[in-house]
């Protein structure tokens, strides 16, 4: 296997944001979050107008990005790159009400990864200005102002599949595996 770079994104790679958006939603407003099919990135565009505040401010509230859940196989996935000899860095974009948002980002990479994982850390608004050989990301389109260095393998959700890319990946699929440790 040749050892490459790995960038992985945070939300919707490791951690399974949009869950963590509903069980605080739901805990908030006590009732369901209006979301019924997922065809855009933002989860504000496939949500009523009406919505959109109280999204908002569930994002920017304080504990929110510590209590998202991390993906099904997530955690164990990025163990196993590291593990099988690739360089595995953790590369995310914060929001723009950053308050917590940056300082709980790695208070959930040390609680579910572990403290050394801390370091691996890259905090980007433009990703493109980081190195690498792949970047595993969730976002359909990843722009900036600069020309990537990393090829982007798209993580498969439901939001990004008319997205075209000749990688698509998945944790739970043996083919993302397969490319990933050879
Ligand atoms: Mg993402």
């Amino acid at each position: 296997m040749t050892k490459k770079l790995i960038l992985l994104d945070q939300d919707g790679v490791l951690a399974d944001f949009e869950q963590g958006v509903r069980q605080l939603w739901q805990q908030t407003y006590q009732q369901p979050l209006p979301l019924a099919e997922r065809k855009h990135f933002y989860l504000r565009d496939d949500m009523p107008a009406q919505f959109h505040q109280q999204l908002a401010q569930i994002y920017s509230s304080k504990g929110f990005f510590a209590s998202i859940p991390p993906m099904a196989d997530g955690i164990a996935a990025a163990k196993r790159l590291l593990q099988a000899g690739h360089d595995v860095r953790i590369c995310t974009s914060p929001i723009q009400t950053y308050q917590y948002c940056v300082s709980e980002k790695f208070d959930w990479v040390c609680q579910h990864l572990g403290e050394d994982w801390l370091q691996r850390i890259i905090l980007a608004k433009d990703k493109t200005w980081v190195r690498g050989d792949i970047l595993i990301d969730d976002k359909p389109q990843i722009s900036g102002s600069l020309i990537p260095q990393w090829q982007h393998w798209i993580y498969d959700q439901p939001y990004n599949r008319m997205q075209n890319n000749p990688h698509r990946v998945s944790w739970s699929r043996l083919e993302t595996w397969a490319q990933l440790l050879t």
